[in-house]
Parts: structure tokens; sequence; C-alpha cells
């Protein structure tokens, strides 16, 4: 059984026993739990797609690890077609579910996985790369979800690791035992942690000297002794529980804390643990790829945002306006550099030692930059072109109610022969879009804050080839 449909997905989440909370309450049934039932269905897409017809081709490949068919989302790129195929699938995805669908983070660490552990092996001469294999057929024979626990809590985040006055605001080995290690720590804005069947713990920073207890990677099922998960606010996250004006009526985003309160690895399941000197290639592999995933999904979720917008102005009469008409192709022209540019990092990819074939950095950087600013703006032009009510629109309980739901119609009603519901619902798709702050707030620091993807560009970017291109121009010789 290599794939999994949606339904399949859900049963299997039934089976683990995570610790949760939320709003200060323990939550035992965390799959119907209906503030985080969006989020898990927004994974379950990736499930769902691989069962539709039409996308079965794209989503399902064959491994060349178990040789069987495999949901994309279980692979390590192989191939320049398969890093393309990642984003393909990503931005159909995005605009399927209008949010972020959760289940990239996961590849993306086993994918940065799949190249660092054969490195540090062939250096160190350690086993990680077998051990990671061996993990990597359990998530592809099973279709399994892994969330990426990358991001510490960090403290001051002026001192390393092992300055901290308290030594556990990076996740950190606290003991080595012959069976395996006991970690400590905490790891933040875990997109869809509740969503995973595992957790894949990354270093969030390359680790210095002293910080050996910090360069810790590996995999550990979401509901292990001592692994906490509290789910974190969002704006809007009330409405999901009381079940009304939700807006996307079908999925949703939520990111809990995780906390690691002394948590048993054993060593089958370490892919890292001391080597320093790998640590920063790790997290740095890591973000690119996932910087590469953001440039199809978001593209994907703009779609999303661009037809909400389009059915706004059949909505309220304004389809033929001159200037909205220019904002929907600004709109247009950002998904459309997005998405560019993270096939183009997917084209310019390179097979690493291990046989995985690792993105372009520099661009997959660029889309990221270019994602982080340009999606506030879509989110700008799509309220604009939708009109005030994306601030402040009554209820659907008021549209229900005896008294006012009438007149409320009566007068929210726009196009002549155009539902009032349907532009009611709409309008209500548009603020969820423009206002989930988990979705909105990823599209700046998820995959590392903006100033990480700068850095990376400075230090990835030949800037001497540029420099002598001028210099031949300008006819500067130096020896
Ligand atoms: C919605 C959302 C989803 C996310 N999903 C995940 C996930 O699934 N898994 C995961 O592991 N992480 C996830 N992240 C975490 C994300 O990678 C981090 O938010 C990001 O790396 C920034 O870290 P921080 O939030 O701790 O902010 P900080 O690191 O405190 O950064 C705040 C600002 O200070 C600057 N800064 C901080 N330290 C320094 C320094 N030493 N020198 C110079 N400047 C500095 C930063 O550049 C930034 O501008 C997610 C984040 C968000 C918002």
């Amino acid at each position: 059984m290599p794939t999994k449909t949606f339904q399949e997905y859900i049963e299997s989440l039934r089976k683990l026993k995570p610790t949760a909370y939320m709003f200060g309450e323990n939550i035992e049934n965390v799959v119907d739990n209906p503030r985080i039932r969006g989020g898990i269905n927004a994974t379950g897409a990736t499930y769902e797609l691989a069962s539709l017809e039409k996308y079965r081709e794209l989503v399902i490949t064959i491994s060349p690890f178990t040789g069987e068919r495999v949901n994309r989302f279980t692979l390590p790129p192989q191939s320049i077609e398969d890093l393309v195929a990642r984003v393909k699938i990503n931005r159909i995805l995005g605009a399927y579910v209008g949010t972020c669908h959760q289940r990239c983070t996961g590849l993306d660490c086993l994918s940065a996985l799949s190249i660092v552990t054969f490195d540090t092996d062939n250096k160190y001469g350690t086993h990680y790369y077998d051990r990671f294999l061996d993990f990597l057929k359990y998530m592809q024979k099973n279709d399994l979800t892994a969330n990426a626990s990358v991001t510490d809590v960090k403290g001051d985040r002026s001192l390393a690791p092992h300055e901290q006055p308290d030594k556990d605001l990076y996740l950190r080995v606290v003991e080595k035992r012959k069976d395996g290690i006991m970690v400590k720590g905490a790891k933040v804005h875990q997109t869809g942690s509740l969503s995973a069947h595992e957790l894949i713990v990354l270093p969030t920073r390359a680790m210095g000297k002293g910080d050996e207890d910090y360069a810790i990677a590996f995999a550990t099922p979401a509901d292990t002794k001592g692994v906490i998960h509290v789910v974190g606010r969002n704006s809007l996250d009330t409405r999901e529980i009381e079940g009304v004006d939700c807006g996307n009526i079908r999925y949703s985003k939520y990111c809990p804390t995780v906390i690691y309160d002394e948590v048993f690895v054993p060593w089958a399941r370490v892919f890292m643990c001391g080597e320093i000197d790998f640590s920063g290639e790790l997290v740095g592999r890591f973000s690119a790829f996932h910087r590469q995933s953001h440039g199809g999904c978001k593209s994907g979720k703009i779609d999303a945002m661009i037809g909400a917008a389009l059915m706004m102005m059949d909505y309220n009469g304004t389809s033929k306006v001159a200037h909205l008409r220019e904002k929907i192709v600004d709109m247009i022209t950002t998904a459309e550099t997005l998405y560019g540019c993270s096939l183009a990092a997917s084209y310019e990819g390179k097979r690493e030692p291990s046989g995985t074939y690792f993105i372009n950095s520099v661009l997959a950087n660029a889309s990221k930059i270019h994602e982080g600013k340009e999606l506030a703006e879509c989110i700008r032009l799509m309220v604009d072109i939708t009109g005030g009510y994306v601030a402040d629109l009554p209820s659907d309980r008021d549209f229900s109610n005896p008294e006012v739901g009438g007149l409320l119609k009566k007068y929210l009603q726009g196009a002549a022969g155009m539902p009032v519901e349907n532009r009611i619902r709409m309008l209500r798709l548009v603020e969820k879009m423009a206002m989930e702050s988990a979705d909105t707030i990823s599209d700046i620091h998820g995959g590392g804050s903006p100033a990480a993807h700068r850095l990376t560009i400075l230090r990835e970017s030949d800037l001497s080839y540029r420099k002598n291109c001028a210099k031949r121009l300008a006819g500067i010789e130096e020896s």
C-alpha cells in the first residue's frame, strides 16, 4: 500500500495520540477539532490529488529507493524533472487549498538530509546516510507526512547556543546513551505539526565550537512521549471553533509551538550528532529547498486570490473597469514572476554526490524575497478590487437572523442577476486570504527571515565574475 487516499491519511492520523494544547486546554481528539481539521484537510489535499486522474501523473512517481509508486512529497528530487515537478504541484496545491498545504516542509527536510548525511559520512566515516535511507523508505512505504522542526526559540539572538544563560533555548542533546539520545528544547511556528506523522528536527543555524550538543538532526513520531504541541493563535481562529464566518470552508493553517520535554530518540533515527561543520549546510540546504517550494505554492495562492478578485468584479459590476483590470494584470505578473523564478531555480539545479538534485539557491532566494514583498502587494490589490466589506462584513448569523437577515441581503445585493449569497461568500473568502495571519506572515518569515534570504544571495552569488565583467569593459587590467 505505497500511497494513501485522503481517507486513509485521516485514519492514519487517528492512530496517533499526540499531546496537544490549545486555548489552555488539552485536546484529546486532534483530528476532529474544528480549528486543526482545516489544516489537516489542507495536507490531506496532497493525498487527494494523488487519487485524482487529472493530477495523478504529476503527484505519483516511482521511487528509486523502494522501486514502488510513491507520492512525490516523500521523494527527494532525483532529477531536474523532479525539481520542476515540485514547483508545479505546489502551484496547483496553493490554488486548490487557498492557503498553505503544509506538506512541503517535510519533503524539504528529507531532501536536505539526503544530501548532507551523505557528505557527512564521506568526511567522518559515520553511517547517517544508511540510517536516513531506512527512514526515507519507511516514509515512502507508508506515505507519511513530516513536519520541519527547524526554528529554535533562540533566546538572546546575539548569543551562540552554548552561550545562552538557559542552555535549552536551542534544542540540544542532554544525554547520550547506548541505545540513543535524550533531547530537550522547543521549536516554534511549527506549521502543521499535528497534521504530520513524523517530526524532522534540524539545527536552526550554523553551529560553532562549543555548540556540539546543538548540532543535532533526527526524526521522531509526532506523538512521542515528551513532545508537546501548543497550538498558536491565528487571526480568525475562533471562527473555526464556532463554525461560522470561516471564509475558506475547507482549509486552514495552524502553527504550534512544539516543546521537546526530554524526548528519547533511538540512534537509528539520528542523522547528525555533533558535526558542527555540517549544521550550517543542513539548514542552508533545507531553507533553499523551502524557498523554492514557496515560489510554487504562493504563486498558486495568488491564483486563488486573482480568482476571488475577478469574481468580486463580476458581483460588484466592475468587471469592465480599466484600473481594476490593470490590477489583475499586476497580480498575474507577480504570480508568474514568482513561479518563473522558482522554475528557473529548478532548471538550473545540479546533481549532488548522493544523487539528489539541488536547486540553484540564488534563484530560490530571489524568488522568496520577491514573494515577501509582492504577496503583500497582491493582498492589497485584491482588497482594493473587492471593496471595504473585507473589513467589516456582518456575520452569517446576522444574514440568517429572521429580523435583519432579509434587510442585509437586500442592501448587500451587487450586480443584477448575481445571487447575493455568493457575493457574501466571496467577500468572506477574500477576508480569509487577506487576514489569515498564519499564512500571510509566512510570506515574510517562512523559510527564514528576509535578511537570511539576502545573506544567502550575497554569499552564493559570484561577485568576482561581475567585477571582472565591469573591469573588462572599463579597460582595467590587473595581474
Ligand atoms: C507562519 C509561519 C510558519 C512557519 N513555519 C515553520 C515551520 O514549519 N518550521 C520551522 O522550523 N519554522 C517555521 N517558521 C519559522 C521561520 O523560519 C522563522 O519565523 C524565521 O526564521 C524568523 O525567526 P524568528 O521568528 O525567531 O524571528 P527572529 O529570528 O527573532 O528574527 C526577527 C528579526 O531579527 C533579525 N535577527 C534575528 N537575529 C539576528 C542576528 N543574530 N543578527 C541579525 N539579525 C537578526 C531577523 O533577520 C529578523 O528581521 C514559520 C514562521 C512563520 C511566521
